[in-house]
């Protein structure tokens, strides 16, 4: 993959997963969000990249392609994580309990790390690739996994949930076989990364099934594709948006879409059972918020199911467990904060 980069001759950072373990909370909040008039440099800075890279073509003789010369990786960073770090990410997906939670996991990890680089290195836009293959098969999964309400900013060519670095899906309009035989043609080289592993005699993911599913049916019936993705083109991103941080879902940060009566509904479907809860109740100030039930408020609909599969709060990921804490206290607080008045109110009364 590195040398791949290299020879495109555009600037590039490795973050390993293993650095999802270390990220801040703040990951887990929209940034602050960009002032209202656009970049004005965008247009420019295409320009000049161009200019740019055309000069350097013409210095070389105008054939050979841009030269590494423009930024090799971060050289401070160590070329492999700690050991150490690697086993704790392997605990924490061996935890989980089904391959669907799992495809979750490594994607929210995977989209926090590229927030959190694109952040730190000054990013405002990050453009993902996903196919129209891609695309099809992502709305039937998120579909089936509970999360019909988010459709639109999950596939849909913006995605703007975090506030100040905007996700876009340049390549949506573009089917795999279309990309595959481009890279062909033109002589693009690829890397393919493997998918997960599924455990023995463990089912395969809701991810796999509809890949399997759409791409079978997509042989015989070659719109099959296209007529998924254009459905999801009609879906607003509405229902997405979160107007506060109580009504926000703390894992993928889409508006809560659960009120009060499907709540009650749904609890049956979302009890947990804690063996390890009897020994925690021994010491009271232990801090009440390190329970499995007390994430659920925070979690929409679609992020309670994949929770309820992640496994044990200990592996969980450091910056999830904080602000799942630090939102747990604020709200809290507010609950005090409400109190207090009603009871200075009394003695005024009487
Ligand atoms: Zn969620």
């Amino acid at each position: 993959m590195e040398a791949l980069l290299q020879a495109t001759g555009f600037p590039f950072h490795l973050a390993h997963l293993e650095q999802a373990l270390e990220l801040p909370a703040s990951i887990l909040r929209p940034g602050p969000g960009r002032s209202g008039k656009p970049g004005p440099s965008y247009k420019e800075a295409v320009e000049g990249f161009i200019q740019q890279q055309r000069q350097e073509g013409d210095r070389d003789g105008g054939t050979s392609p841009p030269g590494p010369s423009t930024q090799v990786g971060d050289p401070a960073a160590p070329r492999l994580p700690a050991p150490a770090r690697t086993q704790e990410l392997l605990r924490l997906f061996e935890a989980v309990e089904t391959a669907t939670a799992r495809e979750e996991l490594l994607q929210m990890l995977r989209t926090h790390l590229i927030l959190q680089t694109a952040r730190t290195k000054g990013y405002a836009k990050v453009m993902t690739a996903e196919s129209c293959t891609r695309v099809a098969i992502k709305l039937l999964t998120n579909l089936a996994l509970g999360r019909g309400a988010f459709l639109a900013v999950d596939t849909g060519f913006v995605d703007d949930r975090h506030g100040d670095v905007l996700v876009v899906r340049p390549m949506r309009d573009y089917t795999a076989k279309e990309i595959a035989f481009y890279n062909h043609f033109f002589r693009v080289p690829t890397v393919i990364a493997p998918p997960l592993r599924t455990k023995r005699r463990e089912k395969p993911s809701i991810h796999r099934l509809i890949e399997r599913f759409l791409l079978g049916l997509q042989e015989d019936y070659p719109a099959t594709i296209s007529t998924v993705y254009r459905t999801g083109e009609k879906l607003s991103p509405a229902p997405a948006k979160a107007s506060s941080e109580s009504e926000r879902c703390l894992l993928c940060l889409c508006a809560l879409d659960i009120d009060g009566e499907e709540e009650l509904a749904l609890e049956p479907t979302l009890i947990m059972e804690e063996p390890e809860e009897n020994g925690c109740c021994q010491d009271p100030p232990a801090a009440p918020a390190e329970s499995k039930a007390a994430f659920i408020p925070l979690l929409c609909y679609g992020c309670r199911l994949t929770f309820k599969e992640l496994g044990p709060l200990a592996t969980l990921p450091p910056y999830v467990r904080a602000e799942a804490q630090r939102r747990i206290r604020s709200a809290e607080t507010e609950q005090q904060s409400l109190e207090v008045p009603q009871e200075d109110e009394e003695p005024g009364k009487s």
